[in-house]
């Protein structure tokens, strides 16, 4: 750290990102990426004259993947943010929404982000403890009078919870805004976005990230009434309006053109799921119920670093989170079938 550093962050412990390893070939299941390719008409929108028109500043209304995203999701543009990943939306939703001494409540055990974007902006914390089971229980969330962050399914357990449980949360807590993170909803949850038509105090996020294909292009959006948008724009016009560059706008909007193929894929990586799930199960394992990419498994009596650790050994990478009460399980991302054999093949020679 400088001695330049302001006062202010110098406490900040930053988000530590999944292991992004450059060198060796891992069979990678530790950061939730999708095994598909993105679909052929975004690959071939990546041409010669999208990069010659790179010279040029991206659109900074984002006009035309609204409009793609409004059609797919049944609302108007104005009620789509666009951000760079689903993680900028949040992040400007916890500075939109929390920093005037309201206060933010999420789980003891969900996405390591929320933590991060309140203690950047000072904002007080609340933390709602799942059950023993890992579920989240509604009602803990009924009139806190403060921002509620969910991420449903959540991370890293993956279990969800009903639409109609989330809209009891939502009709509870009339006077906050509740931010809903689906980044996985599209492998087998309920999204909430209906509800963004009757709730002004919700705000949907999702991502490409995980069910399109395209986490190394950065797009994410936010679902909700006109006013809570127009407050995110505000915040990402003081801050980077050409937020989301030209390329994956693009991209973005051809996604939307193909959404069958990422349909099918979401079917291919659920059945893989439950698959994968069985085997586990077979070998002694106790498997959440995931409704995401990812399984959370432990085999009781075994250290789960020590799973990870072999299996890293073996070229197979898995994200183990070295804390209480998850400190024996890992998270394994849906990979193709031929990789969760190569996986489930690791972890039998390693057992
Ligand atoms: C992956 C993930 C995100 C972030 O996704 P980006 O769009 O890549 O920034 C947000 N929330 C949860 C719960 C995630 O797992």
């Amino acid at each position: 750290m400088s001695t330049f550093f302001s006062s202010q962050l110098k406490n900040l412990a930053p988000y530590t990102p999944g292991e992004q390893p450059q060198d060796q070939q891992y069979v990678k299941l530790n950061t939730n990426e999708s095994p598909y390719p993105p679909s052929a008409g975004v690959i071939a929108a990546l041409n010669d004259k999208e990069a010659a028109d790179l010279r040029l500043y991206s659109d900074p209304e984002c006009k035309e993947l609204k409009k793609a995203l409004a059609g797919y999701y049944g609302v108007e543009p104005e009620n789509i943010y666009v951000g760079n990943g689903s993680d900028e939306a949040l992040n400007f939703a916890f500075l939109s929404y929390a920093t005037d001494g309201r206060g933010v409540a999420f789980a003891d055990i969900t996405y390591g982000f929320y933590p991060v974007f309140a203690d950047l902006y000072h904002i007080p914390v609340q933390i709602v403890p799942l059950k023993s089971d890992f579920s989240i229980a509604p009602k803990d969330y009924y009139g806190l009078n403060k921002t509620i962050v969910i991420a449903n399914p959540n991370a890293p357990t993956g279990l969800a919870l009903s639409r109609d449980e989330m809209e009891g949360i939502i009709k509870a807590n009339p006077d906050s805004v509740v931010v809903v993170d689906e980044a996985y909803v599209d492998f087998g949850a309920e999204s909430c976005v209906e509800l963004t038509k009757i709730y002004p105090n919700l705000l949907v996020v999702q991502t490409y990230s995980k069910s399109r294909s395209m986490a190394g292009a950065r797009l994410g959006y936010a679902i909700g009434n006109a006013e809570l948008i127009r407050d995110l724009e505000t915040v990402k016009f003081s801050t980077n309006p050409y937020n989301v560059n030209r390329l994956t706008l693009r991209a973005g909007v051809q996604a939307i053109a193909e959404q069958d193929y990422y349909t099918e894929n979401c079917k291919k990586i659920m059945a893989t799921r439950a698959y994968t799930k069985e085997k586990l199960e077979a070998l002694g394992f106790t498997v959440l119920d995931s409704r995401s990419n990812f399984l959370f498994a432990m085999k009781p009596g075994t250290d789960g670093g020590a799973i990870y650790r072999g299996l890293k050994e073996r070229g197979v990478l898995v994200r183990h989170f070295d804390k209480d009460p998850i400190r024996d399980y890992n998270r394994i991302t849906i990979g193709t079938p031929e990789q969760m054999d190569i996986f489930l093949k690791k972890l039998e020679e390693l057992l």
